[in-house]
């Protein structure tokens, strides 16, 4: 007699709408992508993701201070990274479950010597950070987020454009009727990094005779406002980022468009996921990075050694016994990042068989990277069958992909530089379209499922 077959022979994914499709469900689908929805309207900057999270955490019990007795901890560095951990039953000896995800996401930022008149315009000089098609950044509404220092050390925030009463800035694009040229040319060199000046002004101030008025003008409502001067700009960290809230999209409602779900959506996802489970059976850890987008560099990146010095900390506090090498040897996590959707009207640069789509939930990238694979951390088969069965127990949907067709392009993402502690990781998270562009689209029911996923691998 044949052995028995418990799984069904041939794979096939399943519609998240499908799975979540009671009332119950589906309510939880909605409520849990309005609470999505008004996070990401105020969280648009990598500081003002890490303040919601501090609140959040300090709202779910989490303190700062680190003792023996500390069961849920949260530190945070520079107000752009930040670490939450969860103390659980079984010691951190016996290894962790890490969700880590990154919260800055493409943008324009002011350069440090930005303000100059021109045409009777006053302008702000640019410097794109993170990976954008210029051309999707112009002659649109943009807010200006971010900070100015002063010298005495006061943090100025300035938050300007979200309010539909404020006023907000734009770089302007060129009109059709003399773009004749520029529509001959390669869209790599059609629009110029420096021609993406955002207009800032228009009314002068002052005699007739005086100089750069409009500036002027513009250097005076500064200074009015937020008591700074163009010294000031020097210390500044200054963001033009799609203005406005975040909207449901479809006429059904059924998806999200906004600035930031890459990767605010996996920010969201893993906070809800903790701050939604009781005491774990093993330590939980969420991490959220800055710098991502730009190769995951600086003190407050994912290749700083601010993970590594805090999980000594609470080694230091909880198990000081423990080497923190094998804490790490032991740990297991997610790096929660989104991947590119299918999109039908370029279905070419995607492997259908291996291509996430939207609506199919949480998609795991077993690998990233270039070409052969190239900077990738691919993912052991061991650990995929791990979390295969913990999704499954749990009746989560997910599936698996990859990020387009091999050699057409590639991306990479934080999972490498925690792979070198011996950690087990992969990628996950939910897919999205038109990834990194002001206005990326994401499924309801793909926030609501990646959610579940990461509580289903935290609780394990
Ligand atoms: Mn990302
Ligand atoms: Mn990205």
């Amino acid at each position: 007699m044949s052995k028995k077959i418990e799984e069904p022979l041939e794979h096939s994914s399943r519609n998240c709408w499908d799975v979540y499709s009671s009332a119950a469900d589906r309510k939880a689908v909605s409520d849990r992508a309005d609470k999505y929805m008004d996070f990401l309207t105020r969280c648009k900057t990598e500081r003002e993701t890490v303040d919601y999270v501090l609140a959040a955490a300090a709202k779910a019990g989490f303190e700062t201070k680190l003792t023996d007795k500390t069961t849920a901890y949260v530190h945070a560095q520079r107000g752009k990274t930040v670490l939450l951990a969860r103390r659980g039953k079984k010691p951190l000896a016996e290894g962790f479950r890490l969700v880590g995800a990154h919260c800055d996401s493409p943008r324009i930022d002011l350069k440090q010597h930005p303000l100059y008149e021109d045409t009777d315009m006053a302008l702000f000089k640019t410097h794109y950070y993170g990976g954008i098609r210029k051309h999707q950044w112009m002659a649109r509404p943009l807010a200006l987020h971010g900070v100015v220092v002063k010298k005495d050390g006061r943090v100025v925030p300035v938050r300007v454009g979200e309010d539909v009463s404020d006023p907000v800035l734009t770089i302007t694009d060129l009109l059709p009727h003399l773009a004749y040229k520029q529509a001959e040319q390669k869209l790599a060199d059609a629009f110029e990094a420096e021609k993406l000046n955002a207009l800032a002004g228009h009314e002068p101030v002052g005699k007739t005779d005086d100089k750069d008025r409009v500036k002027r003008h513009v250097l005076e409502l500064l200074s009015a406002r937020y008591g700074v001067t163009e010294a000031d700009l020097f210390s500044a960290e200054l963001q033009l980022v799609p203005a406005g809230p975040a909207r449901s999209l479809g006429l059904d409602g059924s998806m999200i468009g906004a600035y930031g779900h890459d990767d605010r959506s996996c920010v969201f996802s893993a906070l809800e996921a903790l701050l939604t489970t009781e005491q774990p059976e093993h330590t939980q850890l969420v991490l959220f990075w800055d710098k991502e987008e730009i190769g995951s560099e600086g003190a407050t990146g994912a290749q700083s050694l601010f993970f590594e010095y805090a999980l000594q900390d609470i080694l230091d506090a909880w198990e000081p016994k423990t080497k923190l090498s094998h804490v790490f040897a032991r740990g297991m996590a997610i790096s929660a990042d989104v991947n590119a959707a299918m999109d039908p009207d370029y279905a070419d640069v995607y492997e259908k068989l291996n291509a996430a789509y939207m609506g199919q939930g949480a998609c795991f990238n077993k690998f990233t990277g270039h070409r052969g694979k190239s900077g990738a951390n691919d993912a052991h088969p061991e650990y995929v069958a791990f979390l295969r069965r913990i999704l499954d127990e749990a009746g989560v949907p997910w599936h698996m992909a990859e990020l387009g067709k091999v050699d057409i392009g590639g991306g990479g993402t934080v999972a490498k530089f925690l792979a070198v502690y011996g950690m087990d990781i992969i990628d996950m998270g939910p897919a999205v379209l038109s990834m990194h562009s002001p206005f990326e689209v994401l499924s309801k029911v793909d926030i609501h499922a990646t959610v579940e996923a990461l509580r289903a691998f935290l609780k394990s």
